[in-house]
């Protein structure tokens, strides 16, 4: 078992020599070997009920209430009474569904008004809207950067923009945050491709630290770079108005394309590239996620309330911090690796895949259903328990989370850094 899976956790993606479905079963054995070591099968758990306190129903586990740390609803918008109206009244108006894309009529004035607040958000005029963040990155990133250019991007960005720099443009990675690197790389390729671009996260969604964006600004400035920064986890969370590592940094004019998405703050779902003028309406016609798919449902009016309720309701931010110093801080002192976090991602880091399985599966007998990382999300020696904060949790709800984490400690005493 444990040579078949060290064998075929490099292969299980694209085995050679095999059809579909001798292909797609090799996987099936995968996946068995890997349950068979305690692993949880993530698409086994349907929740039910409103986050952040779940019902979670498992196989031989019904209707247990479980505290959740898996969504990243960071401030409760998705529960917020005004936002909820919004998204009924838009349904009332327009119905389910946008049902053609932008380019064709699926164009509502909810649309156009969406990305004008969320340029405006940034202190910008233009914004784009995509089905999804994973769609705006695959997108913008393919419409923007082809084979003559080159992208440097940090060896932690989110799968989705991986995947749009993958196929279309030359690309190398510099090591996480590591301006050196960065440095050298951007002097071996200089005047050498039609444009360079630097492609880095805000806030990293698995260790939850931020980059470090004003030496990225100043490095791209001085080698002509077009830098990108996707501020998923960001926004809401980190600035003093939520405004994200924009608003920290002080970065208003400094960067060329910003990507979000209205799946985490926002409480929503769809994606958004936010970018001057002339680069937007290249993407209107380029971009294919955005010309070639479905417009976002009528639904997506509700953002506008969200996105006003960060400036609105301040407090949940301050709760959201008030949460995350109290867990980061109990978990610091019983002695758990919560790596260099400064964000509403909290990392329990345990660096073994069998380890991470056994103490996911332990918080969960313990009520606490947290996300268990490994690779690909993460490199196979950077395993970890991932749990995401929001200001919905309570104090009780945070003692429940360090209780269970004292219980396991008791059980796993390796977890414990030395
Ligand atoms: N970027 C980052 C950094 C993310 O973490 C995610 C989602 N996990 C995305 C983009 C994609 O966003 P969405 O879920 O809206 O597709």
């Amino acid at each position: 078992n444990e040579d078949f899976l060290k064998h075929s956790s490099k292969n299980s993606e694209n085995p050679k020599g095999m059809n579909m479905y001798e292909k797609a079963a090799y996987y099936g054995k995968y996946k068995k070997a890997w349950a068979s070591q305690g692993h949880f099968n993530y698409r086994q758990v349907c929740l039910s009920g409103a986050l952040p306190e779940v019902e979670l129903l498992l196989p031989g586990n019904p209707n247990k209430t479980l505290i959740s740390v898996v969504s990243n609803d960071y401030l409760g918008l998705s529960q917020h009474p005004d936002v909820k109206a919004a998204a009924i009244t838009a349904i009332d108006r327009y119905g389910a569904g946008a049902t053609a894309s932008p380019a064709i009529g699926g164009q509502m004035d909810y649309h156009q008004a969406v990305e004008q607040k969320i340029a405006a958000f940034y202190r910008q005029q233009s914004a784009i809207l995509f089905p999804s963040g994973y769609a705006a990155n695959v997108s913008a990133m393919q419409a923007l950067f082809k084979k003559e250019d080159f992208v440097l991007a940090d060896d932690s960005i989110h799968a989705s923009m991986r995947e749009g720099i993958k196929y279309t443009t030359q690309v190398k990675t510099f090591n996480h945050n590591d301006m050196e690197h960065l440095e050298n790389m951007l002097k071996l390729i200089a005047g050498k491709y039609r444009s360079v671009a630097v492609v880095v996260d805000g806030v990293y969604s698995q260790p939850g630290d931020i980059a470090p964006l004003r030496d990225i600004i100043w490095l791209c400035k001085k080698y002509g770079a077009f830098l990108v920064v996707d501020d998923a986890h960001g926004v809401g969370v980190i600035g003093k108005t939520g405004r994200g590592v924009i608003e920290h940094y002080d970065a208003w004019d400094d960067v060329d394309l910003i990507t979000g998405t209205f799946s985490k703050t926002f409480g929503h779902q769809g994606g958004f590239v936010v970018a001057k003028p002339e680069i937007v309406e290249y993407l209107q016609f380029h971009a294919a996620h955005h010309t070639f798919s479905v417009a976002l449902p009528p639904t997506i009016a509700c953002v506008l309330e969200s996105i006003a309720l960060v400036d609105r309701e301040p407090q949940h931010m301050h709760r959201l911090w008030e949460n995350l110093n109290y867990l980061n801080s109990g978990l610091k002192g019983m002695g758990l690796d919560t790596g260099n976090t400064t964000s509403a991602i909290i990392p329990v880091i345990t660096k073994d895949a069998g380890l991470n399985a056994e103490v996911c599966r332990l918080l969960l007998l313990e009520g606490i259903y947290a996300n268990q990382i490994g690779y690909p999300a993460v490199s196979m020696n950077y395993a970890r328990i991932r749990m995401a904060i929001t200001a919905s949790h309570t104090r009780e709800h945070l003692d429940r989370i360090l209780n269970a984490w004292a219980a396991v400690i008791k059980k796993v005493k390796s977890i414990v850094k030395k």
